[in-house]
């Protein structure tokens, strides 16, 4: 029967040592006793070779640099680490670090310590921000403010959502629209076609010569879009009736009849400036029903009229656009 090598106790063995022959004689993880990290002073990313890495806090930002620092058995398994972490000075952090593994089937941990020195640098985005960098300027044009208003919230909104690399040195209304100068050209070339699936309309790409770098020369983008004034859902008066936009694209509008036959039709979208837009529907309540002859109440007069619903209508809901002196209902 094979014993352990070094005591002689009897099995069970992981490589010829028993249970607590190995426990004594391997150890799970390591950590230098001394480690240093470069974080960025002011938002807190950690520089790592090649880039930076972001973080929300500092304490985060030293966890994942110890995290990384541990060095495992090359054997373990199921591996977990828990840190406490004691910040001893404004540069200098002490992290205890217990580690748990599986090698070979038997739990083992250890305590480790170590102290993190800190090193403070700016790292490219906050430098970059405090240049006022900008490596191109999207411009929204619409003549309508309710367009304008959403397309703009969409960027920032963007903006808010996208990596610290991702942002904007100076933003703000000009005649006809507004304009945003953008860190990234790639972002904002991507933020202009997600403007366009949206809203519909075309975007301008223009470059400019600002200099050379490298030997290479330094380009500008400007990203000119141009919303229509029209969009989904609008109500819009046309040939004597009122049509519902349903979708707009490059150039075109896809209109239905909001009463029969509900024809629908697509219309070049700027064959709609001139045309009436109507403000928004309001609620009609129904008196009384009976087939397919309603009463209802007109909200724009608050008189009760007599109406028709379309053929095989069974919706619940009924609303009302008024255009000069006349209602129109939207059976819906
Ligand atoms: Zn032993
Ligand atoms: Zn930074």
């Amino acid at each position: 029967m094979k014993v352990c090598l070094k005591c002689g106790a009897e099995p069970p063995l992981v490589s010829q040592l028993c249970h607590s022959c190995t426990r004594d004689s391997t150890k799970i993880s390591e950590i230098p006793k001394i480690l240093s990290m470069v974080c960025c002073k002011s938002c807190y990313s950690l520089k790592i070779p090649g880039t930076w890495l972001e973080f929300d806090d500092l304490d985060s930002s030293v966890s994942y640099f110890v995290e990384d620092s541990i060095s495992w058995q090359n054997e373990a398994k199921k591996i977990k680490s828990e840190l406490v972490l004691r910040q001893l000075d404004p540069q200098k952090y002490r992290v205890n670090v217990n580690c748990q593994g599986s090698y070979h089937g038997l739990d083992l941990t250890s305590d480790l310590e170590t102290e993190i020195k800190l090193k403070f640098q700016v790292c490219q985005t906050c430098s970059r921000q405090a240049g006022g960098y900008y490596e191109s300027i999207l411009q929204v044009r619409t003549k309508r403010k309710e367009i304008l208003d959403l397309a703009v919230d969409m960027v920032y909104s963007e903006l808010d959502s996208s990596s610290s690399d991702f942002f904007t040195t100076e933003a703000g209304a000009v005649r006809g629209g507004y304009d945003f100068q953008l860190s990234s050209t790639e972002k904002a070339r991507s933020v202009s076609r997600e403007l366009m699936i949206k809203f519909g309309g075309h975007v301008n790409e223009t470059n400019t010569l600002v200099g050379r770098k490298d030997g290479r020369d330094l380009l500008r983008h400007t990203f000119g879009v141009r919303l229509p004034n029209v969009k989904n859902g609008d109500y819009l008066f046309i040939e004597n009736k009122v049509s519902k936009v349903i979708g707009v694209n490059r150039r075109r509008a896809k209109l239905i009849q909001i009463s029969p036959p509900f024809r629908q039709q697509t219309v070049e979208v700027d064959g709609l400036r001139t045309l009436p837009i109507l403000d928004d529907p309001l609620d009609v309540q129904i008196v009384s029903g009976r087939g397919s002859e309603f009463l209802l109440l007109d909200p724009f007069t608050l008189q009760t009229v007599e109406a028709i619903s379309p053929k095989e209508w069974n919706g619940e809901c009924v609303k009302a656009l008024r255009y000069g002196n006349d209602t129109f209902f939207i059976w819906e």
